[in-house]
């Protein structure tokens, strides 16, 4: 998918503040009324009907007349308004090309004025299974603010507050550096997907690490539920960083075993697969961890000592609250009983939006983002509802005690990691492959394709 953010910079201020009508009026209207929209916007020289239809032109919205005149915000509108209260935050000012496409998200670059690289998700929640989000309305029909809008709003700030509160337990995951709306912006991983790697040079290591997190997931009082080959990015040094969020569940749910059992078992099929890896036998005198394993050398999900609601605090601080968390997981399960996309549908797949590689947004710094009062006019000056959630990115500027904190956290994350490495070694000991070197990546993101300005970004990383 192109993002083309061009159109971004002629947007005026009255264009943005009809979108932004058309957003509020969406709370309770899945087609807002033009005439509603015209209230809520209340441009001072009117003319709301004009800017209806440049934002039409420029497809940020989508016209419906079935029932009555009306419009609703396309992802691509809803996109516009994230990406303009980012610009404006400060948080980046260009956005590059998209790196991934995940099952219900796109993954752009984005860049700040210095250079930095960051990664940007969208959330698309419903976009594979609309069908999905049609039934969830059905049952959820109380609630007209649920819909697509809502729902990867909601996997957004999810998997933002998770992503920030695991990094500050010393989990291997991105930097979370700010979420507004169904938009994550996130450090850039350099690396790939575990998928897209076809040798490691130490996969008893990788295998272990990996499995080691799962169990201090758990440990934790979390499970990922999609920990797969898909969400493990992997560096030329082979250090795994572990990425999407917003499916993960407490170890209280009530499938919890189960979705514990599946993670486990993914990784162990995609190593014996792939690397060969072979876990038939273990010994377990080498290894002192208290987590049981079956005879297959799988963790047993009742023996890890979990903590449940270790994260809770983290998660509150980030504005996700426990209603959040309920709607997101009826919306997800649902889902997963319906969905059945295939493997290959989450293959990240390139696309450069210019020759630059990144397009700068040069917008207007001083407009302010709006917020609808009781009668629905727009007050200037204040936050959206919608961008209420944000984190703060000074947060990220961490204190020499922060600092201390987190190394204090990772010595003792990599020692769980050892332990469990020790476990997984033994199990793997059979069937083990010498290999000495490795494939190179087979590189799908399109990374050497790349414009050299951004090429030598990513190369002194
Ligand atoms: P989805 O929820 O749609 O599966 P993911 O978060 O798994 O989305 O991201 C999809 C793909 O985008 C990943 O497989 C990876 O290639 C890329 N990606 C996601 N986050 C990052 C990141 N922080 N750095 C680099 N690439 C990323
Ligand atoms: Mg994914």
């Amino acid at each position: 998918m192109k993002l083309d953010v061009d159109v971004l910079r002629y947007l005026s201020k009255d264009d943005f503040r009809v979108l932004t009508a058309v957003e509020l009026g969406m709370r309770n209207h899945e087609i807002v009324p033009s005439d509603l929209i015209d209230r809520i916007a209340s441009l001072k020289h009117g003319g709301t009907y004009k800017v209806l239809k440049n934002l039409l032109k420029h497809k940020l919205l989508h016209h419906d007349s079935s029932k009555y005149d009306g419009f609703r915000l396309t992802y691509l509108g809803y996109d516009f308004l994230a990406i303009k209260t980012m610009v404006n935050r400060g948080v980046f000012t260009a956005v590059g090309r998209q790196i991934g496409v995940g099952k219900e998200s796109d993954i752009f670059e984005v860049a700040r004025e210095d250079g930095t690289v960051m990664a940007m998700k969208l959330h698309r929640l419903g976009r594979t299974s609309f069908r999905a989000v049609k039934t969830k309305r059905d049952y959820l029909r109380h609630r007209s603010s649920y819909n697509w809008l809502y729902l990867s709003r909601l996997a957004a700030l999810k998997e933002y507050a998770f992503m920030k509160a695991l990094e500050e337990h010393g989990f291997p995951v991105p930097n979370a550096v700010d979420c507004n709306r169904h938009c994550v912006v996130m450090s850039l991983i350099q690396g790939y997907p575990l998928v897209q790697v076809k040798q490691l040079q130490n996969p008893e290591t990788v295998f272990d690490t990996i499995i080691g997190l799962v169990v201090h997931l758990a440990e934790h009082g979390l499970i990922h539920c999609d920990f797969n080959e898909f969400n493990i990015m992997i560096d030329d040094d082979e250090k795994v960083t572990m990425i999407d969020f917003p499916q993960m569940v407490s170890v209280s749910h009530r499938n919890a075993q189960m979705y514990f059992d599946r993670d486990i078992e993914c990784i162990f099929k995609f190593f014996g697969k792939r690397f060969n890896l072979s876990f038939e036998e273990r010994s377990d005198d080498v290894d002192d961890s208290e987590v049981e394993t079956e005879e297959s050398g799988r963790p047993t999900f009742s023996s890890i000592t979990k903590t449940a609601g270790f994260l809770d605090k983290e998660l509150a601080a980030s504005g996700f609250t426990t209603k959040d968390q309920d709607d997101i997981q009826k919306f997800i399960e649902g889902n997963v009983a319906e969905d059945d996309v295939s493997d290959n549908e989450h293959e990240s797949e390139s696309c450069q939006t210019n020759i630059k590689g990144f397009d700068s947004l040069n917008l207007d710094q001083e407009e302010p983002t709006s917020s609808c009062n009781e009668e629905g006019q727009i007050d200037e000056n204040q936050h959206s509802p919608e961008a209420g959630q944000s984190g703060d990115p000074e947060s990220q500027n961490s204190s020499n005690e922060e600092e201390d904190n987190q190394n204090a956290d990772d010595a003792q994350l990599m020692k769980s990691l050892a332990k469990q490495r020790r476990r997984a070694m033994a199990a793997a000991r059979k069937g083990r492959k010498n290999i000495a070197s490795r494939n190179s990546y087979k590189d799908k993101g399109g990374k050497s394709s790349n414009s050299s300005k951004i090429q030598k970004q990513l190369s002194s990383w």
